[in-house]
């Protein structure tokens, strides 16, 4: 299992769970990949070291799984946006609406009167802007997500594919809670005791700091690839784009923003937004605060790939390193990277259980092992 994070945790444990004895090994100094969450020494805030991770989900066998190895707080994300000038409530509700338009609608006006603004000749949007428009029209989308939007993915949001905004929804009334989700929460103990507990078995052994050489791929009976994809190939067909994040981190004495999260939309503020840790425990006690800063980039050769960018452009590569993967015998490509796919932790999971599912029964079966977790186009 190269990767310790939550794809490979959750393979590994399945078919450790089932016999087999599983080798999981990751570069990095820790485990549970980019939701590592690790306690300050001098606040004793527990920060989310690769930016912010809120679990949510709908999936009832998820969450159960997920609180079979944590204590899970129940925890509902309120998003605030800084954009011209005035602090609003996200996603995009009847406060924001009525305090944006300087007005005072109950739900049916508000609707109606969005209406009014959507663009309604856009009736099929492929584009983040159509989509966009469509959805909230013009002064909305330049408000909170065009630059927003520019800032993250360092193109026009005409480029960009319509999926992307749906994953906010808008709301007419004064529900502010960012996921419509069913289950919401945090492990108590941080995403990284949570991944240890589920690697914790017996037929498991965890090498950190540890890199995986094919050379050696003879010395495993299947390798499960939870790195980038194209990374497996030495890179050897060109790059596959992703975004990077940079957090510059910073402490205060007491509380600065006063919510976990503050976007900032205005493409002239280099950030996208500030996350102050200690709000994601509301239910700890803390004096002092530690903030990340943060500002995407595109990802270079050294840097952590976080976003997989899918324009035009990059699924003709992916298209060529899919045919790679599928010459290539004995290695499943799971995960968000390994499938070069935007994942949210619960979809990460769910696939993951699947996977480890479909492997053994490849197995037991003699069919040819699954070489993706879910097929990355
Ligand atoms: N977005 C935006 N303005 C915001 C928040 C989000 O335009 O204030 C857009 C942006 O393009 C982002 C996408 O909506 O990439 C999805 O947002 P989400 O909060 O789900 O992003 P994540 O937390 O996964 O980075």
């Amino acid at each position: 299992m190269v990767g310790a994070g939550l794809s490979g945790a959750v393979i590994g444990r399945a078919l450790a769970e089932a016999g087999h004895r599983i080798t999981v090994i990751d570069s990095r100094d820790h485990v549970a990949g980019n939701c590592h969450t690790k306690r300050d020494p001098d606040t004793g805030v527990l920060v989310h070291v690769y930016g912010p991770h809120i679990f949510h989900t709908d999936d009832t066998q998820v969450w159960d799984y997920v609180n079979q190895f944590a204590q899970f707080q129940l925890y509902k994300n309120h998003v605030k946006s800084t954009t011209q000038g005035q602090v609003f409530s996200l996603p995009i509700n009847l406060h924001t609406i009525n305090q944006f338009y300087g007005k005072t609608m109950r739900p049916d006006e508000a609707r109606a009167f969005i209406a009014t603004q959507a663009d309604s000749t856009i009736t099929d949007p492929q584009t983040f802007e159509d989509q966009a428009l469509a959805f909230v029209g013009r002064d909305l989308y330049d408000a909170f997500f065009r630059g927003y939007t520019q800032k993250q993915w360092g193109c026009d949001p005409t480029s960009l594919p319509a999926s992307i905004l749906k994953r906010l929804p808008v709301r007419f009334n004064y529900d502010d809670n960012y996921f419509f989700h069913k289950y919401q929460g945090m492990p108590r103990d941080g995403y990284t005791a949570m991944v240890t507990a589920i690697l914790d078995h017996p037929n498991i052994t965890v090498q950190l700091n540890t890199t995986y050489d094919p050379a050696n791929a003879s010395q495993w009976d299947h390798v499960f690839w939870t790195g980038a994809l194209d990374g497996y190939f030495g890179f050897d067909l060109g790059r596959l784009g992703y975004r990077t994040l940079d957090f510059e981190q910073f402490s205060h004495s007491g509380d600065y923003q006063g919510c976990a999260v503050m976007n900032y939309g205005d493409v002239d503020v280099p950030y996208t937004r500030i996350t102050e840790h200690k709000h994601f425990a509301p239910w700890e006690d803390h004096q002092g605060s530690v903030l990340y800063r943060e500002t995407a980039r595109d990802c270079g050769p050294d840097d952590i790939p976080y976003y997989p960018i899918r324009l035009v452009a990059e699924k003709a590569l992916l298209a060529d390193y899919i045919s790679a993967a599928r010459a290539t015998q004995d290695v499943t490509f799971v995960g968000r990277l390994g499938t070069y796919r935007y994942l949210d932790m619960d979809v990460t999971i769910r696939e993951a259980l699947d996977c480890a599912r479909d492997w053994q029964h490849a197995r037991m079966t003699g069919a040819p092992a699954p070489q993706f977790s879910k097929a990355p186009l």
